[in-house]
């Protein structure tokens, strides 16, 4: 039983749900980059591993929203994001996994080696996926494939919105602090003071800001902006923060309701570079960092750019004999071997150009 329904039973009755991850994923010390940055008390909480053939923190918010998609018997889900998106091959693995179909509605973005890997993996998957050139034209898309789909399987996709954080989505991360909780009360991790993590669709910040304060743990969360601020600003977390909240105490109406203000938010912008998925020279620093003295791989485009964030607060602040967490929401997962098989050709034309062109300066990690 996960630990959100062990504490709120009847939403254990009335959210769908459907269990696809490895839960509760580890707490650790970062000994020795502790040390380096003149920490004693540094983790890092292991979302990564989350999965078997596939971690990151999709997989938390991926078992509520396909458990609702079983529970109404659609066959396939359609969602949205960038080309290299980490949600939308999320949602075709584990679609796959529970016999639904996927669909992925892409937009372009910097090239990275990541990007190849994944497009790969989603075609492995057997996910369909086209490309548009901006939000409106994927909003005309899928005004064209939804009913398309519709007729040709007897019933239309359900959607599951970018990065997966509906509200629904998002008590993936509400669950993830009740998680949290029971590692601190079986002493693997002391309180923390801090938890940063990257923010790009901000379900991942906000249900942890929600399930942190329905835990009663003191725990902030400092949310570092990796997408533009049209989609991380402190009023849709807000919004969605209610909203969340809202649908869980209609589920069960002894989960109090908690007042939500701007001074709540930690949002940092200073990490977010130029544009989504261009790769700083400071996150670059900061995944070297992370490999070099924990063996522990980030990337550029979100944990790189978060953790960066941290290591401004450090050399900022006096947070020495404070107790931080770092949230991995990156997969570590190795699918190379799968994804030998495919052969970039095979996928749909707008997308060769990912195996064609250079990836960008800064992605030498890969
Ligand atoms: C999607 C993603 C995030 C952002 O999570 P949100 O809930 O969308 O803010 C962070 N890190 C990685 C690696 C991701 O794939």
């Amino acid at each position: 039983m996960i630990p959100l329904f062990e504490h709120y039973p009847p939403l254990g009755h009335r959210l769908p749900y459907v269990s696809l991850g490895e839960f509760p994923t580890p707490v650790q010390k970062l000994q020795h980059l502790g040390k380096d940055m003149g920490l004693n008390h540094l983790y890092i909480k292991r979302d990564d591993l989350s999965g078997k053939v596939y971690g990151g923190n999709k997989t938390r918010k991926l078992e509520f929203l396909l458990g609702n998609a079983l529970s109404t018997k659609v066959k396939e889900v359609l969602t949205f994001g960038y080309a290299g998106s980490n949600h939308c091959l999320a949602t075709a693995i584990y679609a796959q996994q529970v016999g639904l179909r996927s669909i992925s509605m892409l937009m372009p973005q910097p090239n990275a080696h990541y990007v190849r890997r994944n497009l790969l993996m989603s075609h492995y998957c057997g996910a369909e996926f086209h490309q548009y050139v901006s939000i409106p034209f994927v909003a005309l898309g899928t005004i064209y494939q939804f009913p398309r789909h519709g007729l040709k399987r007897g019933r239309f996709p359900q959607f599951i919105p970018p990065g997966g954080s509906s509200p629904l989505g998002t008590v993936g991360f509400v669950n993830a602090a009740f998680e949290l909780k029971e590692q601190i009360m079986k002493g693997e991790i002391p309180e923390p003071d801090y938890i940063y993590v990257a923010s790009g669709t901000t379900g991942t910040a906000v249900g942890l800001m929600l399930g942190l304060r329905a835990a009663s743990l003191k725990s902030r969360v400092i949310s570092v902006r990796v997408a533009d601020e049209q989609f991380v600003n402190v009023r849709k977390m807000a919004k969605l923060f209610h909203k969340t909240n809202s649908l869980l105490c209609s589920l069960d109406p002894s989960f109090p309701k908690f007042q939500f203000s701007e001074k709540d938010v930690d949002l940092r912008h200073g990490f977010f570079g130029q544009q989504y998925a261009l790769f700083t020279k400071e996150g670059m620093e900061a995944v070297t960092r992370m490999e070099k003295t924990e063996g522990i791989k980030l990337e550029g485009t979100y944990t790189g750019k978060a953790f960066a964030g941290l290591i401004d607060d450090v050399e900022k602040r006096d947070l020495e004999d404070k107790v931080l967490l770092f949230w991995q929401t990156h997969n570590s997962r190795d699918f190379s071997e799968a994804i030998a098989t495919v052969d970039y050709h095979q996928l749909p034309q707008p997308f060769h150009r990912y195996f064609e062109e250079e990836v960008q300066p800064l992605d030498t990690h890969s």
